[in-house]
């Protein structure tokens, strides 16, 4: 992979990587207002839509988290030099795919076999 190709995907990852961390840090602020909105409530059905939510809000968070810890493993991938092998048969992943999904570990062959299964 040239030097320019690495820049512009370090940068993609840089990009999703901010992007990431605003929308966990505004999950967990939308949690602590349900969280305090919540002692208020009275109303069994309020509490049950507020308990609704905070799984969503977890769940997103969860999410969030995971990808983060894939962005910032693609960007030591980068680093090292060994960003862009697919993980289970070390062949060049596709640069189409890398760039819709940069933190992608596993070619497309490789992929679509573990989502079969
Ligand atoms: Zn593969």
């Amino acid at each position: 992979m040239d030097a320019k190709r690495k820049k512009e995907l370090k940068e993609i990852l840089m990009d999703m990587k901010a992007l990431k961390l605003t929308e966990i840090k505004q999950n967990a602020e939308e949690k602590e207002n349900a969280d305090s909105y919540q002692h208020d409530a009275q109303d069994f059905a309020d509490t049950a839509t507020n308990a609704y939510d905070k799984d969503i809000h977890l769940e997103l968070t969860e999410k969030n988290k995971k990808m983060l810890i894939d962005i910032e493993d693609a960007l030591n991938k980068i680093e090292e030099g060994r960003f862009g092998k697919c993980e289970r048969c070390a062949r060049d992943i596709s640069i189409e795919r890398l760039k819709v999904l940069p933190f992608s570990k596993l070619c497309i062959k490789c992929q679509s076999g573990t989502e079969k299964k």
